[in-house]
């Protein structure tokens, strides 16, 4: 098989497991503990903390361990919009993952905000001024993913952020896709707030963390027993952390732009008619996502499976559904087009063989599909 769905989600990593399995057994302790198997799960998790904090460039204390990026991105929303009295005024990508959406969506239907949604281009990158003539007095928080699931495209958040914190609203960056696969820096970017995901990188499901810079305020979603300095209760995912920090410790470079070219160049020149979505030049380097006019993204998926490639339609959340991609549509694909949408993503393990062998795969699904022989 070869796995080309990395976006969707990657394997534990042996040395990740291995880093976590003493505190899934003799160093079980909860970390509120005042006796000792207590403090050295409390001794663990603060190293994770530090870790983490090192990796992105920030402090051991702006980082709140969550369940995973779904959880970072209701909690920076959320938490921000109703902790920050500034006004009830968001604005967010019309590309953004349905943690960011839904969130803000709630917000509008429950409190009363408004929500701005900027559009993109047709390579899926944000407008700068745009954004700049969406903003408002009342904007309380501006919400831009750093790159994007479905189509790879790397916005320009230092600069985006630049504007919106200019104009004294705060500025959160999903960067669950990003996050291993470029340099990512809080202070960098100059964002309040980023997400981060650690089944992404090589860690289990069910970690991640809400880089919340100091000083900005958020009103937790878990209320409880104040851990996380009160910005999310519940006993923490102790032996998680350690894997985020060890799948964070022990990253592969990531993958390399030039194979990445290389595979799209291919792609385009073996299916006629293939049409390369998103940016050829701002996108993540293990990612290629494709519209195949004239067939069905799932059919083509079906036909890869059979030859075991395994990939993807889109985003893993939306896989299965008949719908056309809204991220997609967002950017000025018809939806028939929109429908017949592959995305191929992979680490830096992932080799030019197994890619070359994805393209004959491929030649050959596009062709059972439309129902013609290949030549
Ligand atoms: N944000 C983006 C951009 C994602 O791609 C995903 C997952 O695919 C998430 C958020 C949700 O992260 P998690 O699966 O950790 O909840």
């Amino acid at each position: 098989m070869i796995y080309l769905d990395a976006a969707a989600t990657t394997p534990v990593r042996r040395e990740v497991l291995e880093a976590m399995w003493p505190h899934l057994t003799g160093e079980f302790g909860n970390p509120s503990s005042s006796h000792e198997l207590g403090e050295s799960a409390a001794a663990a998790l603060a190293a994770a903390r530090t870790a983490v904090a090192a990796r992105f460039g920030c402090r051991p204390s702006e980082v709140v361990f969550t369940s995973g990026g779904t959880e970072a991105d209701n909690l920076a929303i959320k938490g921000i919009a109703l902790a920050v009295p500034r006004g009830r005024h968001l604005v967010v990508s019309a590309i953004e993952h349905e943690a960011v959406l839904a969130s803000c969506d709630y917000l509008a239907r429950h409190h009363g905000f408004e929500v701005t949604v900027v559009p993109v281009d047709r390579e899926g990158l944000v407008d700068a001024a745009q954004l700049a003539s969406s903003l408002r007095p009342d904007t309380t928080l501006v919400s831009i993913m750093l790159a994007n699931n479905e189509v790879g495209t790397i916005q320009p958040v230092a600069e985006l952020a630049r504007l919106a914190r200019a104009v004294g609203a705060r500025f959160h960056t999903d960067a669950v896709q990003a996050a291993g696969s470029i340099e990512v820096n809080l202070g960098a970017l100059g964002v309040d707030a980023l997400s981060v995901s650690a089944h992404k990188l090589g860690a289990p499901k069910g970690i991640g963390a809400l880089l919340l810079r100091s000083g900005v305020p958020v009103e937790p979603l878990m209320h409880g027993g104040g851990q996380e300095r009160g910005r999310r209760s519940g006993t923490e995912n102790v032996a998680g952390a350690v894997g985020f920090a060890a799948a964070l410790a022990s990253a592969r470079p990531s993958a390399s732009v030039q194979l990445r070219d290389a595979f799209i160049r291919q792609v385009l020149e073996a299916v006629p008619g293939t049409l390369l979505t998103g940016s050829d030049r701002q996108r993540l380097p293990g990612h290629a996502s494709f519209c195949f006019p004239g067939t069905s993204g799932e059919a083509i998926l079906l036909e890869l499976g059979r030859r075991s490639i395994v990939c993807s339609s889109g985003s893993a959340c939306a896989a299965g559904s008949d719908e056309p991609s809204p991220v997609l549509l967002a950017m000025g694909y018809a939806p028939e087009v929109a429908q017949t949408a592959v995305r191929f993503s992979w680490d830096a393990d992932t080799t030019p063989e197994q890619l070359r062998d994805v393209v004959r795969a491929l030649v050959e699904s596009h062709a059972a599909v439309r129902g013609i022989g290949v030549r």
